[in-house]
């Protein structure tokens, strides 16, 4: 027989708060639940450690005769937990020392232990994430198959949480080690990009010390340098400062025509063409033109610096989305991975700020970025914006 769904039930499956609690206090919750729910006095959590595989570590305890101390650790078949997680089924024991699975272990009975419920959180690839045992003392009632199958299921739940949990969390850890090495990159560049004109400033004194006579030509390569360092500065403070839209009702041809027609006479004298084909009817957005022409500008200007002479660039407006397309070198997948990262660049003369500022833009107005490049073959950028109208 199979006992009603508790109502309660949505409430332990309910993955909301997760995100807002961290892994850990959403856990120590559930478990707060279960211990409440399946009666137990005693309620504790063991959570696999990542860096030593078949080793648990307390994670969480509940109720009024949880007995774990602070540091527990079990490993995988050892006692009644780790048997439990080995075999990877949950189970309801009375007294180990006569069930045939833990006897032959040599499993001992606690002496103020009744009866055990034992769950394993296993995920569909079969890794073992933790394990949830609930106790009752000597004087309680034992737990029933009813409860073991209720509490199978949730623990089913919960070892999927913490799967995805930890993904998420590695998936983030990732992104966050990326993020440190684009900011070693940075720090880099500017470092070089700053050391360039110092050393300019530094030979021009030293000129000016040795021959007074040329003094006045060496202040003005110190003026000329002090004012790519501050040129620096300015650009780098740019990116810092957050981006602030004022928007308008406009549609994305009239912002993106004003970058085509300012960069017609390039595409003329080095003979590449450049095709602009704009929408008729287009729908209105709310989008802060100045921004949208400026992220304009910068893909049609990569756009004519990778299209060789003779090469195409179309430009084009479609609702929401603008697509800028050349025949152009393309891009290997290495240059494609740091595309957006600041001080990126290929180019002998280039900023690396063009893409970046790009991303920004669209960030900015809740849209989306996508580039496809094959080396040789061109590259294709379409960005989308939001259709909620003006
Ligand atoms: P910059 O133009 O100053 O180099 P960007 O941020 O605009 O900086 O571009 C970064 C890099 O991305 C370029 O140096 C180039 O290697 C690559 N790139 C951008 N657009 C294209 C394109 N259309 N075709 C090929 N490579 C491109
Ligand atoms: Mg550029």
């Amino acid at each position: 027989m199979t006992a009603p769904i508790d109502p309660r039930a949505t409430t332990l499956f309910d993955l909301h708060d997760l995100a807002s609690l961290g892994i850990e206090a959403w856990l120590a919750g559930r478990l707060r639940q279960c211990a409440e729910w399946f009666g137990a006095s005693g309620a504790s959590l063991f959570l696999s450690v990542p860096e030593v595989p078949g080793t648990f570590r307390l994670a969480a305890r509940a109720g009024s005769h949880a007995t774990a101390p602070d540091d527990a650790v079990l490993r995988t078949g050892e006692g009644l937990a780790g048997t439990v997680l080995e075999l990877g089924s949950p189970m309801v024991v009375d007294d180990p020392e006569r069930h045939a699975v833990f006897a032959d272990r040599g499993v001992k009975r606690r002496d103020d232990l009744g009866c055990a419920m034992l769950l394993p959180l296993v995920d569909p690839q079969g890794e073992r994430h933790g394990v949830i045992s609930l106790s009752r003392r000597r004087e309680e009632p034992h737990f029933q198959n009813d409860d073991l199958a209720l509490a199978a299921s949730l623990a089913a739940v919960v070892g999927l949480a913490v799967a995805n949990a930890r993904l998420l969390h590695r998936v983030e850890e990732t992104a966050r080690l990326k993020r440190l090495a684009e900011l070693g990159q940075m720090a880099a560049s500017v470092a070089h990009e700053i050391r360039n004109p110092l050393t300019g400033i530094r030979a021009a004194a030293q000129l000016a010390t040795d021959d007074p006579a040329v003094a006045p030509d060496c202040l003005a390569i110190v003026n000329k340098e002090a004012d790519r360092i501050d040129r620096l500065c300015e650009d780098f403070l740019v990116l810092a400062r957050p981006l602030r839209l004022r928007r308008e009702p406009a549609t994305l041809a009239q912002a993106v025509e004003g970058a085509v027609f300012a960069a017609q006479a390039d595409f003329r004298a080095q003979g590449i063409t450049l095709e602009w084909a704009p929408e008729p009817n287009a729908p209105t957005l709310a989008i802060d033109i100045d921004r949208v022409r400026q992220a304009a500008d910068n893909l049609v200007r990569n756009a004519l610096q990778a299209a060789g002479s003779g090469g195409t660039v179309r430009v084009s407006v479609q609702g929401s989305t603008m697509t800028i397309e050349d025949d152009g070198a393309g891009m290997e997948p290495a240059t494609l991975d740091r595309l957006f990262s600041p001080f990126f660049t290929t180019k002998p003369g280039g900023t690396g700020l063009g893409l970046c500022n790009v991303r920004r833009i669209v960030d900015a107005h809740g849209g989306t970025v996508r580039v496809e490049s094959a080396p040789g073959r061109g590259t294709r950028f379409e960005i989308q914006f939001p259709r909620n109208a003006a």
